[in-house]
């Protein structure tokens, strides 16, 4: 056998081998699994590391989830400061890209008082990182994502892209759907009441206002005066329903409920860990519409 037929047969090998081994994407949050599912199709195995119904905001990679990464030709991220660990990450996986999908997404800020703040405003503190709330921003992450996985498989550019427009165009019926419903929700209701800021994005695009709530994050202190003050601001927003959320501990929610004389209305998903039919981004935003039109629309 000559040479040049042997490159040529090992060429006609390792192209077999590329079209049958799909790329390993590992995801640090579900919304980001989702994504690489949509765009990817079957050219891309995803291993979703939090898991359906897990918390991104509690996730901390163990060695199992390393090892994951490693095998991976790429780790989607949300950003946006979502993963706090995310630098000695990409320092332990060097050869591994990490990619910060949220990361050219225009932030909303959350100001050090914890109301949200327009960027660049004085009062601006931390973006908040909950920015798959947006359906414009979902299209466009499918991009982003589309990209990075075409500058790991250059053959696939054209499917992921398609993909993502395809994914994209889906996601503009889905809104106009989301504005539909929505619409049914009166002027002097459209305002959420949720057990942790998650939905600031959400409320800029379907013009929802947020009613500050002050004690109800895992992070702040439960004080009497934070909840006197919360539960001034439900009154005073004449609200009819407050919003739990699948995985908080509903029990403050419920106390505030009974003492601003509000129903609890169906538990919001706020970090894409919703299962079954509520999974994925379309199961998330289908169910939040529902549950807020369901609360608060007239009767
Ligand atoms: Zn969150």
């Amino acid at each position: 056998m000559t040479t040049p037929s042997l490159i040529w047969l090992i060429g006609l090998f390792a192209a077999a081998l590329s079209s049958a081994a799909p790329l390993q994407v590992a995801a640090l949050h579900p919304l980001m699994a989702d994504l690489a599912r949509q765009v990817g199709g079957e050219r891309v195995t995803v291993v979703n590391l939090v898991g359906e119904g897990g918390n991104p905001h509690r996730f901390e990679p163990r060695p199992g989830d390393l090892k994951q990464m490693q095998a991976s030709a790429l780790v989607l991220a949300a950003g946006k400061g979502l993963e706090p660990y995310l630098n000695r990450l990409k320092d332990t996986l060097h050869e591994v890209s990490v990619i910060e999908v949220g990361r050219s997404i225009p932030s909303l800020m959350i100001a050090k008082d914890g109301e949200a703040a327009t960027e660049g405003s004085s009062a601006a503190g931390t973006p908040d990182p909950h920015w798959w709330h947006g359906v414009d921003n979902m299209r466009r992450a499918a991009r982003v994502v589309a990209l990075a996985l075409a500058d790991k498989d250059p053959a696939g550019r054209g499917i992921y892209l398609g993909n993502a427009q395809a994914y994209g165009a889906r996601l503009e019926l889905l809104q106009r759907w989301a504005h539909g419903e929505l619409a049914k929700v009166p002027r002097g209701q459209r305002k959420l009441v949720t057990a942790h800021q998650a939905f600031a994005y959400f409320a800029r695009e379907f013009d929802f206002t947020l009613i500050a709530v002050a004690g109800l994050n895992d992070e702040q202190n439960n004080t009497p005066q934070a909840l006197a003050m919360t539960l001034a601001a439900v009154r005073l927003s004449g609200v009819k329903a407050i919003f739990p959320e699948s995985n908080t501990n509903a029990k403050v929610l419920q106390s505030i409920a009974t003492a601003t004389a509000t129903t609890l209305a169906t538990p919001l998903i706020a970090d894409g860990n919703g299962s079954g039919k509520d999974a994925g981004f379309e199961g998330m935003l289908r169910h939040n519409v529902q549950a807020i039109t369901q609360a608060l629309a007239a009767p």
